[in-house]
């Protein structure tokens, strides 16, 4: 087998990814520039690889004797870089990314997972000491003074398979708008790249327990599973005082870990969210050096046992005004469990 080097790894993102003509036209959009993009983004990717990610290092490496094995075709400086990519419009790399998503589960890498999920959360990037552009936010210090500006996005990832847990598009907001609020933005745009069927649920944490994002999460085709936290204190009290001293409704093991599982479906919905009822699941692992485990999750899918979508619909409410759906709305489907089952873990062994 041939060592991995950048310029075989440059042949197959180009021939086997198919990004040759993303690494060309990536959404340059300075009037005139003098180095071509392809360079000056590969250059960026192969900085990534070596962890070397500041534009005065990458500038450092293409200065180097390096830069021939790195297969970067021109120096440059660090102000070119920076130039570049500011003026790099995101719109082209989110296709990429989406591009690979869906070649790679056409070519069965995602075989193995019975479901495929879209994880959601925020995270913050590009922490500065001056206020720069409007999507700064500023973080105080414990005097609640001002000390730096932080850049804040929602990140969406493909997760469900065991091995791989794949990002794959970022939407910033700024210091007025919300986590909740991308995230929303963030979800409709990726179902609208990847397709409807991509997917079969969204995971996200008790910040999004809300009707709004459950909505959307059904109008999209996607069953939804919340973190249920004291974000919903009544629901909350209501599953620990139920679940709490029952049985579990499943008992099974992933690896050398025991899981136990309470699924109830009938908690009352509240007031905003019009459903007949909700969902609740309750999760406890129980590790070989004795740590335990233990979550609530709110879900629109059950971890229980095989039923059909169609005798508990997922609750679909579009919003008023509007004639159809934003995403062609998926059939309602059987679904199986987002946990592993212990028949189906039995019959494995
Ligand atoms: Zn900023």
């Amino acid at each position: 087998m041939k060592a991995a080097t950048p310029r075989r790894l440059k042949a197959f993102v180009c021939s086997r990814l198919r990004l040759s003509a993303y690494l060309s036209a990536p959404g340059d959009g300075r009037p005139q520039g003098q180095i071509p993009a392809r360079v000056l983004l590969w250059a960026q990717l192969a900085g990534l690889l070596l962890r070397e990610t500041s534009f005065h290092a990458i500038e450092a490496l293409v200065r180097s004797r390096a830069r021939a094995a790195l297969g970067v075709g021109r120096r440059f400086g660090d102000d070119a870089l920076a130039y570049f990519t500011e003026r790099l419009a995101p719109a082209p790399t989110r296709l990429a990314l989406v591009s690979i998503l869906r070649h790679s589960k056409r070519n069965k890498a995602f075989d193995t997972a019975r479901f495929l999920g879209l994880a959601l959360d925020g995270t913050g990037v590009a922490r500065c000491r001056q206020q720069r552009c409007r999507l700064c936010h500023p973080v105080q210090d414990s005097q609640q003074q001002i000390s730096s500006y932080v850049h804040h996005f929602s990140l969406i990832s493909v997760v469900g398979h065991e091995e791989l847990t794949l990002p794959f598009d970022v939407e910033p907001y700024g210091p007025k708008d919300s986590e909740a609020a991308a995230s929303r933005r963030l979800l409709e745009r990726a179902v609208q790249h990847l397709g409807p069927r991509f997917a079969d649920y969204v995971v996200a944490d008790g910040l999004y327990a809300t009707a709004p994002f459950l909505h959307l999460a059904g109008e999209l085709g996607l069953y939804a599973i919340v973190r249920l936290k004291a974000n919903l204190p009544t629901l909350y009290q209501q599953a620990q005082t139920r679940l709490l001293d029952t049985p579990p409704t499943q008992v099974f093991s992933i690896g050398r870990d025991r899981i136990e599982a309470w699924d109830a479906d009938d908690f009352d919905p509240w007031d905003s969210l019009p459903w007949p009822t909700v969902r609740v699941l309750r999760y406890r692992q129980h590790r070989p050096d004795g740590t335990v485990c233990e979550a609530y999750w709110r879900s629109s899918a059950s971890c229980a046992s095989v039923w059909l979508a169609p005798s508990r619909p997922i609750p679909v409410n579009r919003p008023h005004g509007r004639s159809s759906p934003r995403v062609s709305r998926r059939r309602p489907k059987p679904i199986v469990t987002l946990f592993p089952d212990s028949r189906d873990l039995a019959a494995q062994k």
